[in-house]
């Protein structure tokens, strides 16, 4: 039988939690009824510094229903980081985690299909939204704009998944080989390369209190999710000075007819040349060491070069 843990990052979320509580808890005794999950099942509530009773409540419900438990960060750390911290701390505790935002946003009924699919022998099940309707038209828009962005920067993530999914213990165990400091996850797990499925995801509008992503806080997710995985910004310098250097080029005949011609008014020529020149070199010369720039950051997230999924092998082998 499959031990679930759920994990939820909590900011503020006093007006939310008791009726997520109860929706997961009425959730949990069915699968459990049903036999898809054991009733060890947890659902655990990480407090990401809130500055309300937000975690005053998960104590209480702690005390009062079996399935919780909390996890307390120090102070604020952002969404990313407090579901790697609720997902790190919760590692051995189950056979799966689905991790999940506390406002209960996501489909509900996904849970049961996302642990079918890990029966059915999937590591890692990606929520993902079929339709955004009760998202508000401006994140709507923005959001999918992101997700093309990303994939046109060579990012490897799922179109409209966002951090609703599951991971077996074995991808949580390659996840903490990531030692990386900015945490995006929609881009780590995929390299994690293990069998996986979609499930579809219905969003619902939010139950109670205001959304914690503005836009400042949107575009600085995507930023991450850009410069953390991809390296295409750098080469588009070095395109740019190459461009640069075209157009020198294109110049350079328009300066020679004019100097034919004799319409050329003294000192312009040179003048007009050596900018797109220099410019262009400039340009590639800056994109140049942007590329070991570009190495260097990649050196230093220190990622794992590979993940072993099966081996075979026999018992000689393994003597040592
Ligand atoms: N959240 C968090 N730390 C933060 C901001 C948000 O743990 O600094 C949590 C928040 O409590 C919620 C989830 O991240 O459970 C997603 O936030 P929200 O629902 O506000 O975002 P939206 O669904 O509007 O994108
Ligand atoms: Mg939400």
């Amino acid at each position: 039988m499959i031990r679930l843990v759920t994990v939820s990052p909590c900011y503020n979320e006093e007006e939310v939690l008791e009726e997520s509580v109860q929706r997961l808890t009425t959730l949990f005794d069915r699968m459990v009824t049903e036999g898809l999950i054991s009733a060890e099942s947890l659902m655990t509530f990480v407090n990401d510094g809130s500055h309300d009773r937000t975690w005053e409540i998960i104590a209480r419900l702690h005390r009062e229903n079996h399935y919780v438990c909390g996890i307390n960060l120090s102070r604020n750390r952002g969404h990313q980081n407090a579901i790697m911290a609720g997902m790190m701390a919760v590692r051995t505790w189950g056979d799966a985690v689905i991790t999940i935002d506390a406002d209960l946003q996501d489909d509900l009924e996904a849970i049961p299909q996302m642990v079918i699919a890990l029966k059915n022998g999937n590591d890692i099940v990606y929520g993902v939204k079929v339709s955004r309707t009760a998202d508000p038209l401006l994140k709507r828009l923005t959001a999918e704009a992101f997700y093309r962005l990303q994939s046109s920067m060579g990012v490897e993530s799922i179109f409209n998944h966002a951090d609703f999914r599951l991971l077996s213990r074995r991808a949580l165990d390659l996840l903490a080989e990531y030692r990386e400091r900015n945490i995006y996850l929609r881009g780590i797990i995929p390299m994690l390369g293990l069998p996986s499925t979609t499930v579809d995801d219905v969003l619902s509008e939010r139950q109670a209190g205001a959304s914690k992503y503005n836009l400042s806080r949107m575009m600085g997710l995507a930023l991450d999710g850009i410069t953390s995985f991809s390296v295409k910004p750098i080469y588009c310098i070095i395109y740019l000075g190459v461009v640069f250097l075209i157009i020198a080029f294109c110049i350079g005949i328009y300066v020679l007819h004019a100097l034919l011609a004799g319409t050329a008014v003294p000192g312009w020529s040179s003048l007009i040349l050596s900018i797109w020149i220099v410019g262009g070199f400039i340009l590639i010369a800056v994109g140049g060491t942007g590329i070991y720039i570009g190495k260097i950051y990649q050196e230093v997230k220190q990622r794992p070069l590979y993940h072993i999924q099966d081996i075979l092998t026999h018992a000689h082998e393994n003597l040592d």
